[in-house]
């Protein structure tokens, strides 16, 4: 199958070929027949699929095809992404898919000055691309108009569910025109998203291109029982002894990712953390020298590693399991993309065996153990909770996820 053939434009396809794709993935050969069709659409995608391209080049198609003649220009698209990082993912894709095309674009996050963002709003733009609370503080200063939006796309709409952001999405919802097209992308979906969905969707095309909770296939799998004191120990070692270039490394805290960083700085390795509580500027900067090689190991939370998108990244690291089995899926999603290999290592201690059984119900399969020589496990040590109870009672959104600490992260910042 070919990219001509789904209804693409001669001039994006060559877009498309100098990027050098020759064939569309299963979602973008779904998706974007469907988006040029004029359809909702409900699309169950995980990062690494394609699916940026998959709505990104039929919604240039449509909206350059529809841009009205004079008058200033108005917003006719709008992308709402979970975190900063996707935001300027899908935005690096839009440009690049339509460097071509006379559509402006713009980002919108938290995080950095509101003020350049008012004044490329105010210059005028077709498309925007935004986190939920930074699009929101822009609608209460009547900085932003929404009311000729034509195309609304939720990526990652259940990863913004998580984050908390559901009232900020219907607030945004509201101002939007009644006749538009909305494409919902969602990796996972829970009862909260299919709510969403049939509150905000008009006879959608349904695509679903993996099995749901299934791992991405090129992915090996590996896990490596030991001692919770040891793993620092241990990562050092894999790393220097397998020669690892590049490896994204994950972790349940902020504090926890800061600190991992500054141990493996000081065993010699090139680290950096990503997470929330760092500003964009320090965030673009660690992902910048991770990409390009100057930094060997980034160590992220799961927030804040959402969406990145490391072309060949060959190594992942579960430095702690994640609480949520699905975030595990998410997590190893990061290497073996777009049909490379890669290799996902977790480095589990006693306390976090049942979460490991917990991924593989999920994942239905068994995750393959190796001991490490020199690592083996103090069988005197007894399992111990994860999270000691402590504090008031979790949001109801939130109650039975003892993941609430991680997935405060987005709530707090309002991305
Ligand atoms: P995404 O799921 O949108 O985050 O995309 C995952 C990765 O796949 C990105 O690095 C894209 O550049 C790459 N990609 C997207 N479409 C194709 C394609 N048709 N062929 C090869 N790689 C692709």
């Amino acid at each position: 199958m070919s990219f001509e053939s789904l209804g693409l434009t001669a001039a994006l396809c060559r877009t498309v070929a100098d990027k050098g794709y020759t064939t569309p993935t299963p979602i973008q050969a779904a998706a974007i027949p469907a988006v040029l069709a004029g359809r909702d659409l409900m699309a169950a995608a995980q990062t690494g699929t394609g699916k940026t391209a998959g709505f990104t080049l039929p919604m240039l198609q449509m909206l350059a095809a529809n841009a009205p003649q004079g008058g200033r220009r108005a917003v006719r698209a709008l992308v709402l992404t979970p975190t900063r990082e996707l935001c300027l993912q899908v935005m690096d894709s839009i440009r690049t898919y339509g460097k071509q095309m006379p559509l402006k674009s713009t980002a919108i996050f938290g995080g950095v000055s509101i003020n350049p963002q008012i004044s490329s709003l105010r210059q005028g733009v077709d498309i925007i691309v935004a986190t939920p609370g930074r699009l929101l503080d822009h609608l209460n200063q009547r900085t932003v108009d929404l009311s000729r939006v034509e195309i609304l796309v939720l990526d990652e709409a259940d990863r913004m569910l998580d984050m908390g952001f559901i009232r900020d999405i219907r607030k945004v919802l509201a101002v939007l025109p009644r006749k538009r097209q909305n494409l919902l992308f969602s990796a996972t979906f829970s009862d909260e998203i299919r709510t969403l969905a049939n509150g905000m969707l008009d006879n959608p095309a349904s695509i679903e291109v993996a099995a749901r909770n299934t791992a991405v296939e090129t992915v090996q799998q590996l896990m490596h029982p030991v001692d919770k004191e040891r793993k620092r120990e241990l990562l050092s070692w894999l790393i220097g002894d397998g020669n690892w270039k590049q490896v994204l490394v994950f972790v349940r805290t902020k504090h926890g990712a800061d600190r991992l960083a500054k141990q493996l700085a000081q065993d010699g390795l090139r680290a950096d953390a990503i997470h929330g509580n760092k500003s964009q500027a320090a965030r673009t900067r660690a992902l910048s020298d991770f990409k390009n090689g100057k930094v060997r190991v980034l160590v992220a939370t799961d927030v804040a590693s959402r969406g990145l998108d490391i072309d060949m990244l060959p190594h992942v690291v579960n430095f702690e399991l994640p609480t949520v089995a699905e975030d595990y899926v998410h997590r190893i999603g990061r290497t073996g993309r777009a049909g490379r290999d890669g290799i996902a290592v977790s480095l589990v201690c006693v306390d976090e065996q049942k979460l490991m059984k917990d991924i593989e119900r999920l994942l239905k399969t068994r995750i393959p153990s190796e001991v490490v020589t020199g690592f083996e496990v103090d069988k005197s040590i007894r399992a111990e909770p994860l999270f000691k109870p402590r504090g008031p009672r979790p949001p109801r959104h939130q109650q039975g996820r003892p993941a609430s600490r991680n997935r405060n992260e987005g709530r707090k910042r309002r991305a």
